[in-house]
């Protein structure tokens, strides 16, 4: 025990499977955090961390909000919970109709979840049953793509495209996989690049081997975070858009890390101008304070599940959560949306972009470093990989950055970058100079 362990026990540091973690490692080096203001982490043993990815691209407003913190404790005095089936509080339906407002033109009808798992999953559940309800039950293949990332339950996983995620589970369902779309000939471009709009026809080759008449829907992250920030060509969320209308083939874009001001704007689909028929969020809806998620669907599909429901006390949708709109993560969603209108952070968001743009590119030429690319306000490298540990520099590089003050976040041969909306140029200023250091000391 340290004074980094924050007076943990080894029983208490062993009892817990940390999630995403490598556990050993950890537990041998633990890096506790014990409180947040803004945005900046305390540390056990009370070292000041820049947090460099907004926790997990949730909380762009800053830490510990004070509207968000009231929200939830007057809420939670007031209804702690209400059940979801069958029953609903007032707070769920204003959040979906404000969220509705923020969707692009259509999606206006709300399913809540409590993860970006499960909004993925939920979409996927209705992409096929909406096709049933259509009388085409046998529409029910799913199209994902490589280096995708649609959460960890089964359904994310088989149309997931990070290998990882799945060697160890296998697949469950009855998937297929476009190409990712990271081009050697798009290394360095800044924001999306200009080559791989044709990768889009992709689908076209799919639909031939598996029949259009057998596929439910296509889901991507229209700029995928987790692969490490890969920004979409040019014209290739168009052309997707436009087969899967030709073929009658619904598009989800999982927007659990692009909703909410991460691209500048409410949604991805907004930024890239491309409107999916199903739009799944998460992550900075409640600015990280409650677990919620939310999934946008098109009105017409909803309107299709309510006119062939049978008798109006059946359900048109058996699917759902006990903590569907939990009350007090609807306390927690609305305060967030109220800051982020408030304070006009996709503004500040788009603003802040535009230098770390300009920053990150500045690494370009240090050693390691084999990618840089940027979208909205998130940015990835790609890392060298060491002689037989392919996942080593990213990591080693991540822990000379904790240790210098920083939280940024390695994963496979990456690293990302998504900062808050509300950091400053000096904090980009200070991780980008720590980050061209770390590097050095690594290489
Ligand atoms: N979908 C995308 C695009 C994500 O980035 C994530 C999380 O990073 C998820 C789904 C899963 O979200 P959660 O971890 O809340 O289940």
């Amino acid at each position: 025990m340290n004074d980094r362990s924050a007076g943990l026990s080894e029983a208490q540091l062993s009892a817990y499977w940390m999630p995403y973690t490598g556990n050993r490692q950890f537990k041998r080096d633990p890096r506790i955090i014990t409180s947040a203001s803004g945005c900046y982490y305390l540390s056990a043993e009370g070292r000041q961390i820049f947090d460099g990815l907004s926790g997990l691209w949730t909380c762009g407003a800053g830490h510990n909000r004070r509207e968000i913190i009231e929200s939830i404790a007057q809420q939670a005095s007031t209804l702690d919970y209400a059940p979801a089936f069958q029953f609903g509080h007032p707070k769920v339906f204003a959040l979906a109709e404000q969220i509705s407002q923020l969707m692009p033109e259509g999606l206006n009808r709300i399913f809540f979840t409590n993860s970006g798992s499960e909004a993925a999953e939920t979409s996927l559940k209705i992409a096929r049953a909406y096709w049933h309800k259509r009388g085409q039950p046998e529409k029910t293949k799913l199209i994902g793509r490589s280096k995708g990332y649609h959460g960890v339950n089964f359904g994310g996983i088989s149309v997931g495209g990070i290998s990882t995620n799945r060697t160890m589970f296998g697949s469950a369902l009855d998937s297929d996989h476009l190409n990712h779309t990271l081009l050697s000939e798009n290394r360095f471009s800044r924001g999306q690049p200009l080559k791989g709009d044709y990768l889009a026809d992709e689908l076209l080759e799919l639909i031939q081997l598996h029949d259009a008449a057998n596929i439910a829907a296509l889901i991507i992250e229209p700029m995928a975070g987790s692969a490490g920030v890969l920004p979409p060509p040019r014209g290739y969320l168009e052309r997707l858009r436009k087969i899967c209308e030709q073929h009658d083939i619904l598009l989800i874009f999982d927007e659990v890390i692009t909703a909410f001001g991460r691209m500048g704007k409410a949604t991805g689909a907004e930024y890239f101008g491309v409107t999916p028929d199903i739009l799944n969020t998460a992550k900075q809806l409640t600015n990280g304070a409650v677990p919620m998620g939310a999934v946008a669907v098109r009105q017409d599909i909803y309107d299709t599940f309510m006119e062939k429901g049978g008798p109006k006390y059946q359900l048109e949708l058996p699917h759902g959560y006990t903590y569907s709109g939990h009350p007090l993560a609807c306390a927690a969603a609305l305060a967030t949306l109220g800051i982020l209108h408030r304070e006009k952070l996709f503004e500040r968001s788009s603003e802040l972009a535009l230098i770390l743009e300009n920053y990150i590119h500045q690494l370009k030429g240090l050693p390691l470093i084999e990618d840089i690319r940027n979208c909205g306000l998130a940015a990835g490298l790609t890392i060298q990989a060491a002689p037989s540990e392919p996942l080593l520099h990213p990591y080693l590089i991540a822990m000379k950055m904790w240790h210098k003050g920083f939280y940024i976040r390695y994963s496979g041969d990456t690293l990302q970058l998504g900062v808050p909306f509300i950091a400053r140029e000096e904090d980009l200023d200070g991780v980008i100079n720590a980050l061209a250091e770390s590097i050095l000391e690594v290489a």
